[in-house]
């Protein structure tokens, strides 16, 4: 057992479950044609993630790292017409690619891209004092996790969720002498999940298309 037979699976799960549609795999087309790493949740995550924010009833939704916008448009089409998602990309490049991903999509007028580094554009949008995110899914830079996790509990309510994607890495999660920022920035970030008093939490390890990982899923507690 192994990638070959993940990757299988996840095929047929994907043919027969899933639904991903052409504007989604248009997507992850052209993101692969303006020359993005190809990092995106795999289809059968991305439906995931919006089952997860539909069974929320989610209306406002955060995202952090946007690529080229793949899981953005999972989850904006989970929203509301009144909904609302705002996904946060460091390169101006991938942002530029999301955003015709998403005006393809239909969904310009439900998703917003903000560009910068998230350690600056969340305190941002804490300052503009929104409504509450119902969902946060954290998916950028691994040394940053623990900062965006603060964050997200400022921008999030009681009932809310926070998902952040890659924290299992392989199985190099376990180990707590890895020098990887990378290893040690989900170390960290589960470790806030762990002792936060307004949080409980879990990970479910993954595999598929994408390999061996997981994803952390918590709640914040009233
Ligand atoms: N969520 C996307 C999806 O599934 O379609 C994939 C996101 S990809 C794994 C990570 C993204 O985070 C990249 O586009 C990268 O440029 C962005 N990123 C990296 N560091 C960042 C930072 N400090 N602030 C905001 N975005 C960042």
């Amino acid at each position: 057992m192994g990638q070959g037979q993940w990757t299988e699976v996840d095929a047929f799960l994907g043919s027969l479950l899933v639904g991903e549609d052409d504007v989604l795999a248009d997507a992850t087309a052209a993101a692969q044609r303006a020359g993005l790493p190809p990092i995106s949740v795999s289809p059968a995550q991305g439906k995931l993630l919006y089952l997860l924010a539909k069974t929320l009833g989610a209306k406002r939704i955060l995202e952090v790292g946007t690529l080229g916008g793949y899981s953005a448009i999972w989850m904006a089409r989970a929203l509301p017409a009144d909904g609302h998602l705002v996904s946060l990309e460091y390169s101006p490049r991938h942002a530029e690619v999301a955003s015709g991903n998403v005006a393809r999509a239909g969904l310009v007028g439900t998703v917003e891209i903000r560009v910068g580094a998230a350690a600056e554009t969340l305190p941002k949008l804490a300052e503009e004092g929104g409504e509450p995110f119902d969902l946060v899914f954290i998916d950028a830079d691994k040394g940053g996790y623990p900062t965006y996790l603060d964050w997200s509990l400022k921008l999030t309510r009681p009932g809310s969720l926070i998902i952040a994607d890659n924290v299992v890495r392989g199985g190099a999660v376990a180990d707590g002498l890895s020098r990887d920022p990378n290893v040690q920035g989900v170390r960290s970030y589960l470790e806030k999940v762990a002792a936060h008093p307004k949080l409980e939490g879990t990970v479910m390890q993954t595999v598929g298309v994408k390999g061996y990982d997981g994803l952390s899923i918590a709640r914040v507690l009233a």
